[in-house]
């Protein structure tokens, strides 16, 4: 319980302070249902895109109601139903919500684990949109997902819009033809990062693509490399970057494209000798990180063990001891000697978490603004009691839907990437 309070409270402090990335994190999430854009916080200059979800405001007996009885509310609605449902929440969510989950976890363990309950009917996903969709993408077609607040969308994964990115590979096409040279591997292969939109999910399945997690990338990447001269890696360009350098991959030779100009705003000569092309995306929660940061937290912290997340950029990764997916970093501190005293580059729900989970060590968020994901901060309990009560009344709010034609080539990019070894660190 101790995250969303702790993370308001210290919002707060941070507010009188100067030191809250954005004091409108306070209020109430509903305050934004109906305006456009994402609202305050970290993703706050990201406008939503066209063609999003739209969240209606939720009545006012679920935005009036107290927390107690909001507890009480989504524990009975849960009882009821019983078997029939499965939360899912993710490592970044809000521990007021986080409590009610079935499964904690990141976004792909999140979409295996709802496999393990092929009987419930509804799967509650406490996470973010791209999430939500690879979820039912996974689940059997009788199964819904819901997603509390609509919301709750993900700004690095709205970066890359499938127009934008098949406009991007035909650019690449009418470059490098479409023939495959005398290994018999591909001009350039497509991998999408779990966050992003199932359409791109589904490009990559149609154009002999892959998906990778944070966890298992540079695996992802060898895999292209087997079948593709070059790689186009979107959404998340410090992804890429961070593990095409870790390969041997020179700088130079991993252009930045940008949408809207030519050949991405490089040179022919760049794209020729080009590895990996990265999409100019990125997460606006862990660009927030720098070196900065990594040099305070050595000098207040002696013998500190600084653990980023691969989504910062490549300087932070680069001047940390270690990096990692969020899994990796649980993983890390759960396996470390008593004693021990990180500094920790990611999401603040997931690092406070570990802090209050881990008393035998001392856990500090490199950031000292407190700055969640914002996206994610907008599943209140209020809108989880709000789908609870509908589901036991029969009435499914929010459900996230991926048509076949889509979920079918997605599907395949995912399977692509369940055939690839994770790396185990
Ligand atoms: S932390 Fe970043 S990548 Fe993750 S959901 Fe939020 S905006 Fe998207």
């Amino acid at each position: 319980m101790a995250s969303v309070n702790n993370t308001l409270r210290l919002i707060r402090i941070g507010e009188q302070q100067g030191s809250s990335c954005s004091s409108a994190l306070a209020d109430d999430p509903w305050q934004y249902d109906a305006v456009t854009g994402y609202g305050p916080g970290a993703s706050q200059r990201d406008a939503l895109p066209e063609g999003s979800p739209a969240q209606g405001v939720i009545p006012r007996e679920y935005r009036n109601a107290s927390a107690a009885e909001l507890d009480l509310r989504i524990r009975a609605a849960k009882h009821a139903l019983g078997d029939r449902l499965v939360i899912l929440g993710h490592f970044y969510q809000r521990d007021e919500v986080v409590k009610y989950a079935d499964f904690v976890g990141d976004s792909f363990q999140l979409a295996n684990a709802a496999k393990t309950r092929p009987d419930a009917e509804y799967i509650v996903f406490c996470g973010v949109h791209f999430m939500a969709e690879t979820a039912d993408m996974l689940s059997k077609p009788e199964q819904s997902v819901v997603l509390p607040n609509l919301a709750a969308g993900c700004s690095m994964a709205d970066m890359a819009d499938l127009d934008s990115v098949q406009d991007c590979w035909e650019e690449l096409m009418d470059l490098y033809g479409n023939e495959p040279d005398a290994d018999g591997r591909a001009p350039v292969i497509p991998v999408t990062y779990m966050n992003s939109s199932a359409a791109l999910k589904a490009f990559c399945g149609r154009n002999g693509g892959i998906v990778c997690t944070s966890s298992n990338a540079a695996q992802v990447l060898e895999w292209a490399f087997a079948r593709g001269q070059r790689v186009l890696f979107f959404p998340d360009q410090h992804l890429g970057r961070n593990t095409a350098k870790a390969m041997g991959i020179p700088l130079e030779q991993m252009p930045v494209w940008q949408p809207e100009q030519k050949l991405g705003g490089n040179t022919e000569a760049a794209m020729r000798d080009a590895k990996v092309i990265l999409w100019h995306g990125y997460c606006s929660v862990h660009k927030r990180f720098t070196v900065e940061q990594i040099r305070h937290a050595r000098l207040r912290h002696p013998g500190v063990r600084v653990l980023v997340h691969p989504e910062c950029p490549m300087e932070v990764v680069d001047a940390a001891d270690e990096y990692g997916s969020t899994d990796y970093i649980k993983r890390r501190i759960e396996g470390a000697e008593p004693g021990g005293v990180f500094a920790i580059g990611t999401e603040i729900n997931l690092v406070q978490r570990l802090a209050d989970q881990h008393p035998e060590h001392t856990i500090v968020c490199l950031d000292s603004i407190i700055c969640p994901c914002s996206t994610m901060y907008r599943i209140h309990p209020s809108y989880l009691a709000w789908v609870l009560e509908s589901l036991d009344r029969g009435e499914i709010v929010n459900q996230i839907s991926v048509a076949d034609d889509v979920a079918e080539p997605a599907r395949v990019a995912l399977e692509r990437m369940l055939s690839v070894k994770p790396k185990v660190a």
